[in-house]
C-alpha cells in the first residue's frame, strides 16, 4: 500500500466530479446547447487543416480576447480565457487565495467551487441561500461575516436558475476588499447581468463560458472579465496554451459569424422554458422560476426518478437533498420535441 504520508492532507477530502453519465437518447442533464453546434463554426471545424495541430496554439489567445471584447463592448485587456470557465475559476482561486484563506460560496450552487477551493488549499465556507423574501437571494451580512478572501456568487444560480438581487450583490461588493467572483455561465438566458460591476469595480470579476449558449462545451472555452490588473494575475496563474487551436478558431467564428444563430436559440430556449414551466405546474409540480436554460423541479426520490427516466431514454440531473430545496430534478431546456418527450417519460415514471 502507498505510504499515506505522501499525500496532501486536504486532498483526502476531494472526490472526483462524477455525475451519472449513463447515455440516454435525449440528454437534458448538463445544460449544454441541445440545438447543437452553431452551423458556421461546425463547418469551420470540419475543414480545419490538420497540419495546424503540429504547432502550439496562440499563448493567451489574443484573437479570442479581441472577439470577446467586441461582443461584450469592453477592452481586450479586461479579458482572460481558459480551458472552460472551470479552469478560469480554478486559476482565479489560485491567484488570489493562499492556503488557509477562506472562500465564501452559496449553497446550493455550483458543486465545483468547494472542490477547487480544497485543491488550492483554501477553506470553503458555504452560505445558505434565503428560503424566502425573495427565495434564493443571498444575505450580504452573512457573506461579509465569513471574512473570506474570495467571495463566489452565481447568477443565475446553478442549480436553482434564480438570479441574485442587485441590492445584495452590490452590498457585498461595496463592503469588502475580497475578490468577488460572479459566475454568469447562464447570463445569456437572463433578463439582467452584473457585467457593469466587473467594468466599474476593481474587486469584481464576471466569469462566463462558451459551453452553454454557444454550444461549444466539448471544446472547453471560458473567460473572465474585470479590471486589467486583476485579469493579469489570473492569466499568470492560468499559464500559457490553455485554449487549444480548435477551440481558438471555433470561439472566434462563433462570436463573429454565428451570433444570429446563437441569439435565435436563446430566444427559443426562453419560450420553451416558459412553456415547460407551465406544463410542469399543470402536472402539480412546483418548479422554481428560472432565468437560465434549465428548470429545477423539487420532487421526492430524485435519484430513483432519474434512474427510471434514463432507462426510458431521457436523462435529467438528479440533485438529492439540496440545501433549501430538498430532492430535485434539474431539466435542461432544448427543442420542444425533447421537452415533450421528457414530460411524457416523467409522467410515466411518477404516475
Ligand atoms: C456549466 C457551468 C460552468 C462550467 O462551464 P465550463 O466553461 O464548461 O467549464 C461554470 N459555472 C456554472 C455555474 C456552470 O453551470
Amino acid at each position: 500500500m502507498t505510504n499515506q504520508t505522501l499525500f496532501r492532507d486536504t486532498y483526502r477530502e476531494i472526490s472526483l466530479y462524477s455525475p451519472n453519465r449513463t447515455p440516454a437518447a435525449i440528454d437534458l442533464s448538463d445544460n449544454t446547447n441541445r440545438w447543437g453546434v452553431p452551423p458556421k463554426t461546425a463547418a469551420l471545424i470540419r475543414n480545419l487543416a490538420l497540419e495546424s495541430i503540429t504547432r502550439y496554439p496562440n499563448l493567451y489567445v489574443s484573437g479570442v480576447k479581441e472577439a470577446l471584447a467586441r461582443y461584450l463592448s469592453v477592452s481586450p485587456d479586461m479579458i482572460v480565457t481558459g480551458c472552460g470557465s472551470d479552469d478560469v475559476l480554478d486559476s482565479t482561486i489560485r491567484a488570489f487565495g493562499a492556503p488557509e484563506d477562506k472562500i465564501a460560496y452559496p449553497s446550493p450552487s455550483f458543486p465545483m467551487i468547494p472542490i477547487f477551493a480544497k485543491m488550492n488549499g483554501l477553506i470553503p465556507v458555504s452560505v445558505e441561500l434565503n428560503s424566502a423574501n425573495p427565495p434564493f437571494d443571498i444575505d450580504p451580512k452573512t457573506v461579509l461575516g465569513v471574512g473570506a478572501k474570495i467571495v463566489y456568487l452565481c447568477s443565475p444560480n446553478n442549480p436553482t436558475g434564480t438570479p441574485l438581487s442587485r441590492a445584495a450583490v452590490e452590498q457585498i461588493a461595496n463592503n469588502t476588499d475580497s475578490l468577488v467572483i460572479i459566475d454568469e455561465a447562464y447570463a445569456e438566458f437572463a433578463d439582467e447581468n452584473f457585467l457593469d460591476l466587473a467594468t466599474t469595480r476593481s474587486n469584481v470579476i464576471v466569469v462566463r463560458t462558451m459551453s452553454k449558449a454557444f454550444g461549444l462545451a466539448g471544446l472547453r472555452i471560458g473567460y473572465a472579465v474585470g479590471n486589467p490588473e486583476i485579469i493579469a494575475e489570473i492569466e499568470k496563474s492560468r499559464g500559457p496554451y490553455k485554449v487549444n487551436i480548435f477551440a481558438e478558431k471555433a470561439a472566434i467564428c462563433a462570436l463573429t459569424e454565428d451570433l444570429d444563430w446563437v441569439n435565435e436559440k436563446i430566444v427559443e430556449a426562453k419560450v420553451n422554458r416558459a412553456r415547460l414551466m407551465s406544463e410542469l405546474m399543470d402536472m402539480g409540480f412546483k418548479p422554481i422560476p428560472s432565468q437560465a436554460n434549465f428548470i429545477l423541479v423539487p420532487i421526492n426520490n430524485a435519484t430513483e426518478v432519474d434512474r427510471q427516466m434514463r432507462a426510458l431514454g431521457v436523462a435529467v440531473r438528479p440533485l438529492p437533498d439540496l440545501a433549501v430545496v430538498g430532492d430535485a430534478l434539474r431539466i435542461s431546456i432544448g427543442p420542444w420535441e425533447m421537452m415533450e418527450e421528457c414530460l411524457k417519460i416523467l409522467k410515466k415514471v411518477v404516475g
